[in-house]
């Protein structure tokens, strides 16, 4: 398949799907090191997005983008709402495009991490998302750069996307709730890194 407005529909259609069936996962992450709502208030967001989106027009991947920005910035709340509105909204101003090409496709997972730190102010190694989207833009990079199709350069930085997640297993979180926590945060997924991973995942799955 090729990254188009359907992929797009279809990806944040699979991300409802997903985070529902990893509502309570993502919980008990949150609850660890956190508030426990990660779950609930994802679920929630991108339920309302899906509702929005079937009485929405969106003629093109910016739209849908744009829609997704919206909606999660207006019923997520928390740390994830702003910054998961604010990573889509950057990403969709990469996206005015009929189709996304491999370069393209680095340049809105770059708009996306740009949103998320201009937001969050957090850099790697803090224990956030960003230790996902980083590696997951590396990789997308250099698959881009070594020829890799558009659909290729996804993949890559969706295994990318989850080994960061898994990284932050070790890390000692230095900002958001978490950073209450201090040592006691090390040894524990970071929720918003697991659940950026999904979302880099599904947007694979979509494209298959
Ligand atoms: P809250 O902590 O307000 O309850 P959530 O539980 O919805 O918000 O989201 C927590 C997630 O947000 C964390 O797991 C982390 O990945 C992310 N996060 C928190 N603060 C920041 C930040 N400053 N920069 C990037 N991501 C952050
Ligand atoms: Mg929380
Ligand atoms: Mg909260």
């Amino acid at each position: 398949m090729t990254l188009n407005t359907q992929w797009a529909l279809q990806w944040i259609r699979n991300c409802q799907k997903e985070v529902h069936a990893n509502r309570d996962y993502l919980i008990d992450l949150d609850r660890e090191i956190g508030d426990g709502d990660h779950g609930e208030n994802l679920d929630r967001g991108f339920t309302a997005v899906v509702t929005s989106l079937e009485t929405t027009e969106t003629p093109d991947i910016a739209a849908v983008l744009k829609l997704v920005a919206k909606t999660l910035m207006s019923t997520v709340g928390g740390a994830a709402g702003p910054l998961y509105g604010t990573a889509f909204l950057r990403a969709a101003g990469k996206c005015a495009k009929e189709e996304l090409e491999p370069a393209d496709v680095a340049e809105f997972i770059e708009g996306g991490l740009g949103g998320i730190q201009a937001r969050g102010k957090a850099t790697t190694g803090e224990k956030t998302m960003v230790d996902v989207w980083t590696p997951a833009l590396e990789a997308a990079k250099a698959a881009a750069a070594n020829g890799a199709s558009a659909v290729e350069t996804l993949e890559a930085a969706a295994l990318a996307a989850r080994a960061g997640a898994e990284a932050t297993l070790e890390m000692k979180a230095t900002k958001g709730r978490a950073s209450y926590l201090g040592e006691r945060s090390i040894g524990h997924l970071d929720p918003g890194s697991v659940s950026s991973a999904i979302i880099f995942e599904q947007a694979v799955k979509a494209a298959k």
